[in-house]
């Protein structure tokens, strides 16, 4: 019988990405999907500074930002002129490498994760549908539907359910997805056009309760509108076309349509699934979580999922760890995507409410405020860390430990750079490592050395300081990145309890 080590349903990017990880890390994966070839529309355009961070391990970072498009500025419109401007091309400046936000179409995107994947000897099986699983003793057996119509039945050690909103995993498992749908419609377009929003810089209208934007996309008058329409219009949403919904981008932003690549609808629900792992099957992407695609956030928590368990599945299958590990993944991504999905509710219910104090708001308020709060570095730095996801950590949860300076365990490492490099440079390796910036103790880096576990130790500078981190601080990190340990001790019995007590052995992964 056909036996893998991971068996992946979905080749969106959720599970390309968890695919590119194991494989990296030599862990037999197959991936399959239902379609008989990948997406050719943009769909997800946004790919954030994290996303870009992690995706330094992969190789990936500098094909997505050279092939995508840097978003100079936000402006907002009223009644046909802009009224605010917000520049985003360094607004992250010293908080990251990619201090910038990224447009990369989802299609695009995918294509690269695929060819990268090929280079692994990993091709996506096409055509080839999962149609029920179950969980056999020391593994999973599952019973897929083959090109030929056929039907296989193939064993797994683990199986990953990146198959999307309608996730026959989640289904199979009977877990629940509790939540709601918004009565908007969703319309996206990719169209050619003309006009003083086809400038590559980002444009809002805020003129009515239904939200409408272009998003800048790479080469000339390339764009995507996207909008919502309510009503008698989303009741219909099936025979919707573009002539009804465009008169509002042509009256309001002044776009002049040459082409229309691209048009469709689609409802939008906010829904997080009850669990994230059932046994040995997991769920992730949009099969364990959806929201409102305002925000640019869930292709890119679809692909921290993917992160996020990709080491702790490859150090259980390889003898690093015990099973214990894989429930971490839950319990990290979970509270995220909870956390997610309430903050994109409220802000689209805020965006898109109805009535006159709404209105006034958004066309009175909103303009008068937007370049008074952005002009504060505090307001635009709050602004950055929250959507580029690098706030994200998991403090107080069962995988982190200490504080040392203002970095607790579970955080993202804080990036820090100056005339003599940056500290994410040994990042891009895939195992576990130690940080010190400072001093460390003969102990430690005979004990890391005899465990082959990598220590970085940095001459103290003042971008340390800067950043965040501690002088002397000891920093044990995870292989995707995100900080295990916070502590000032350099005696390194620090680590080995913290190994022995989660059955981690880090010589493995
Ligand atoms: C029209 C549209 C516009 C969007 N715009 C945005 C946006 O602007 N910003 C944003 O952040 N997000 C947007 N999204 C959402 C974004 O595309 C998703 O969040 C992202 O694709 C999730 O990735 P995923 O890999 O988790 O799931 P998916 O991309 O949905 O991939 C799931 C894969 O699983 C396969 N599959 C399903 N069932 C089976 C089965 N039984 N057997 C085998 N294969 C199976 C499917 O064929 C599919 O390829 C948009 C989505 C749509 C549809």
């Amino acid at each position: 019988m056909n036996r893998s080590d991971v068996l992946i349903i979905g080749a969106g990017p959720t599970g390309l990405v968890l695919a590119l990880w194991l494989s990296k890390l030599g862990i037999r994966v197959r991936i399959i999907d239902k379609t008989s070839e990948p997406g050719t529309t943009s769909r997800a355009l946004a790919v954030q500074a994290r996303t870009l961070e992690l995706y330094r391990q992969l190789d990936l970072s500098d094909t997505v930002v050279q092939n995508g498009h840097k978003v100079a500025a936000a402006n907002f419109w009223v009644k046909g002129e802009p009224v605010a401007r917000l520049p985003l091309s360094t607004i992250g400046e010293g908080l990251t490498p990619y201090a910038f936000l990224e447009m990369y179409p989802q299609d695009e995107h995918e294509r690269l994760l695929i060819e990268r994947l090929k280079a692994f000897g990993i091709t996506v099986e096409r055509n080839t549908e999962l149609e029920n699983f179950e969980e056999t003793g020391d593994g999973i057996t599952t019973r897929l539907r083959l090109p030929d119509g056929q039907q296989e039945t193939c064993q797994a050690c683990y199986l990953a359910g990146c198959d999307g909103a309608r996730s026959i995993v989640r289904k199979t498992l009977d877990t629940g997805f509790p939540g709601g749908t918004y009565q908007q419609i969703f319309y996206v377009a990719d169209v050619q056009a003309r006009g003083p929003t086809f400038n590559g810089e980002l444009h809002v209208d805020l003129d009515e309760a239904d939200f409408l934007a272009v998003f800048p996309l790479a080469g000339e008058g390339r764009a995507r509108l996207i909008g919502t329409v309510r009503d008698e219009r989303a009741e219909r949403a099936e025979t919707l076309q573009f002539a009804d919904v465009s008169s509002r981008a042509i009256e309001h932003l002044k776009v002049q349509i040459d082409q229309v690549n691209w048009f469709s609808t689609y409802r939008v629900h906010h829904r997080v699934a009850d669990h994230f792992r059932t046994g040995r099957a997991f769920l992730l992407g949009d099969a364990a979580h959806v929201h409102s695609p305002a925000g640019g956030q869930g292709m890119n928590t679809g692909i921290g999922d993917a992160i996020n368990l990709a080491w702790k599945l490859a150090a259980v299958l390889r003898g690093g760890a015990t099973s214990k590990l894989l429930d971490s993944y839950e319990t990290e991504r979970i509270a995220f995507a909870r956390r997610l999905v309430a903050t994109t509710d409220r802000v689209f219910n805020f965006v898109t409410a109805e009535g006159r104090v709404a209105d006034l708001l958004r066309m009175r308020v909103a303009p008068f405020l937007i370049p008074k709060m952005t002009s504060l570095e505090a307001v635009r730095e709050f602004m950055f860390r929250t959507v580029s996801q690098t706030t994200l950590n998991y403090r107080g949860m069962p995988l982190s430990e200490g504080v040392a300076g203002d970095v607790h365990g579970g955080d993202r490492l804080p990036w820090a750079h100056d005339g003599e490099g940056d500290n994410f440079e040994s990042l891009k390796n895939l195992t576990w490592q130690v940080h010190v910036y400072g001093d460390t103790s003969d102990e430690m880096i005979a004990w890391c050395t005899e465990h082959h576990l990598s220590l970085q130790v940095f001459d103290w500078r003042p971008v340390f300081e800067t950043a965040g981190l501690a002088r002397n601080g000891f920093y044990l990190l995870r292989p995707d990145t995100y900080v295990a340990i916070a502590e000032y001790s350099a005696d390194p019995k620090v680590i080995e309890r913290y190994f022995r007590d989660r059955g981690i052995r880090p010589f493995f992964s």
